[in-house]
Formats: structure tokens, sequence, C-alpha cells
């Protein structure tokens, strides 16, 4: 299992008001049932990315924020999945591509749940919203207690 971390090292915290991309993980503790594309779906309990970017006012702590806030009004369609997570943590990379995120996720193993998802304005990703489930990818880091190192 690879921790977001190891994968990401050049992650930082996602409260800077710098503009570039960021990534979020959520948990969905329940089945999901949505629509896109005016078709419905349903995602299965378990943890996606979503690669996303923010160039307006504000930066990336602008946008993530909106993205934890629970109560507002369905715009992106990834609203859908931060208005009924369980949990959902960010990482900014100032300067950042969103595509690059994507490419590196799938390289781990990400698979994509809903093609064209989160990704209306990108001709190169399958979409910026993937399926961590059978990745190599886990959650947070855990420190190893017999190498704090890690
Ligand atoms: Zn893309």
């Amino acid at each position: 299992m690879l921790a977001l971390a190891d994968l990401f090292p050049d992650a930082l915290p996602s409260d800077t008001a710098a503009t570039g991309a960021y990534l979020l993980t959520i948990t969905l503790s329940t089945p999901l049932s949505g629509s896109f594309a005016r078709t419905p779906f349903t995602l299965a309990p378990g943890t996606y990315a979503y690669c996303g970017s923010a160039n307006g006012p504000g930066g990336i702590a602008a946008r993530v924020s909106r993205h934890l806030r629970r109560a507002k009004k369905p715009h992106w369609h990834v609203d859908q999945l931060t208005m009924a997570a369980a949990q959902i943590s960010a990482m900014g990379f100032p300067g950042g591509s969103e595509c690059a995120l994507v490419e590196r996720l799938v390289a781990a193993g990400a698979t994509f749940p809903l093609p064209g998802f989160g990704s209306s304005d990108c001709r190169c990703c399958v979409s910026h919203l993937l399926d961590l489930r059978h990745s190599r990818v886990g959650g947070e880091s855990k420190k190893c207690m017999h190498n704090p190192e890690r």
C-alpha cells in the first residue's frame, strides 16, 4: 500500500492563496446515488480522489474551503460527492496541473468510475475523478513505531 503522502511528496497544505492544482480525497461511507450527464449513477462506499485547479481569487485555499463546506448550492459535478462525504482531505500544488495529478494516480492503479465526470473543460483526461478502491494508494501516511523516520 502506498500512502498519498509518498505518491505526492511535493504536496503542500491546501490553505495557500497561491493558484494551481489541488487534490481532494473523498471518503464515502454509504453508497452515493447522483446524476451526471442526465444519467443516474451510484458510487460504492470507499475513497475517491478528485483533481482540480484553482486559478481564481483566493487561489487554492478559497476553492478547497468551498469543497469542504457541506452546505452549498451544487455547481460542479464533484459537489455531489463533497456534500455526502464522511471525510474529505485536501492537498495543494501551487503552480501545478490537475491533469498531472490524474496521471500519477492512474500510474498507481486508480481507475475512472465515471468517464467525463469533473473534466468538462479538459481534453486529455478520461475524468478528474478517480476511484482509489482497487489502487495501491491508501489513506494517510502511517508512522511506523520501529522506524519513526518513515
Ligand atoms: Zn485533465
